[in-house]
């Protein structure tokens, strides 16, 4: 697949979640001195993209939401103004649920918008509760219904899984409800424990446990049951589309396209360089007519593979070791096949002609798997 994709990073949310370890901030008073470094950030790196045509704009976060459409329909005008964006581009904002109005939805619509991504997480509120989003139940439901009817027909909801306290059945149930409402994708994540979120202190501190392995393996089984069910593909291993709507902008990430992302965290690939902005709103909007603050490397060529492993062994296409062979060393492709073969024999991964991919059962030990057929990476110098 062609074309490119842009990430815009807005690192602001009103209230931090227990489970987040993504970059954010609560200094929503940075937030128009954001704007015109993001604006300034955007004409500075364009250059760097002339020729490439984009097809796809992300808003993620953060909280991309804390904007109003207004500045929304600003950024996209800018963009536009400086990079080749095709006219039928794919642009996703996520927003929290209770963000969301009627007006805004077709104001950003308006503004260019043509898929939304909701954050319902959970639809139980003392799961919501203890995960300290700022929305309840209800709120989620009304917010996707307010979708529809603002005329959006690409519709995703995020929710999560092994979330102490859920159920099995509880899960299931969360599942046909959200699957009732008018979506075409679901993004179903598996709950961390991160070391210096709330959750990773409280799990330290025993006042949370987390979910037995063979719940969450059931809950993973579940998954895959109901979304089948209703006629969804599970095309990655945490993303579910009808036919037609899986997540044009994440296919290129795992296609290995290139990508600019801009805004404090955000990361770039262009094909050899790997770049990402420093974690740092302040140390952002302070940057002032210089760079923004940001690092960068080049890939080596076992990066290279490992990435290309990593992204396609992840989706339900897999991976043709054959297409990569006048990319990449003969050995390093022999060693990935001999991994695989020996997945295959044991029944995780599963192989159609040349291409390899993970079963059922391979999905939930995919980070054996992966890493089974990686190369180790040269140290530096080396
Ligand atoms: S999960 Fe989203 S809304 Fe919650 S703190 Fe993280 S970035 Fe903000």
């Amino acid at each position: 697949m062609r074309g490119a994709g842009i990430y815009l990073h807005i690192p602001f949310c009103r209230k931090i979640c227990h489970y987040c370890d993504f970059y954010k901030s609560r200094r929503l008073e940075w937030k128009p001195a954001f704007l015109l470094t993001l604006e300034r950030e955007i004409a500075h790196r364009a250059p760097d993209w002339e020729g490439t045509e984009f097809t796809t704009v992300y808003f993620g976060g953060g909280t991309p939401s804390v904007l109003s459409a207004k500045e929304v329909a600003g950024i996209l005008v800018v963009l536009q103004r400086h990079f080749s964006i095709v006219r039928n581009a794919e642009v996703t904002f996520e927003a929290n649920p209770d963000d969301l109005s009627s007006g805004f939805l077709r104001d950003l619509r308006r503004a260019g918008v043509n898929r939304i991504s909701i954050g319902v997480q959970a639809l139980r509120n003392p799961l919501l509760r203890m995960m300290n989003r700022r929305h309840d139940a209800k709120a989620a439901g009304r917010a996707v219904k307010m979708a529809a009817e603002a005329g959006y027909t690409n519709i995703s909801v995020d929710l999560i899984y092994g979330i102490p306290n859920l159920t099995v059945e509880e899960w299931e149930e969360e599942l046909e409800e959200v699957l009732a409402l008018p979506v075409q994708h679901l993004s179903a994540y598996l709950l961390t424990f991160e070391k210096g979120t709330v959750f990773g202190r409280w799990v330290e501190r025993g006042k949370i446990v987390p979910p037995a392995e063979e719940i969450v393996v059931e809950q993973f089984h579940r998954l895959r049951k109901v979304t089948n069910e209703k006629g969804l593909l599970h095309y990655e291993i945490s993303n579910f589309g009808k036919e037609g709507f899986f997540s044009r902008h994440n296919l290129l990430y795992w296609r290995g396209n290139p990508y600019v992302g801009l805004g404090p965290s955000a990361h770039s690939y262009n094909g050899k360089v790997r770049r990402w902005n420093l974690s740092d709103v302040q140390g952002y909007v302070k940057s002032g007519p210089r760079e923004v603050p940001h690092e960068e490397e080049i890939l080596s060529i076992e990066d290279r593979f490992n990435d290309r492993i990593l992204t396609s062994l992840r989706t339900m296409w897999g991976i043709d070791l054959q297409q990569l062979a006048g990319e990449f060393p003969s050995s390093m492709i022999k060693g990935a096949e001999k991994a695989l073969e020996k997945w295959l024999r044991t029944g995780h991964v599963e192989r159609e002609g040349e291409r390899y991919r993970l079963t059922e059962e391979g999905y939930l030990l995919s980070d054996r798997v992966i890493s089974d057929c990686m190369v180790l990476s040269r140290p530096e110098g080396g």
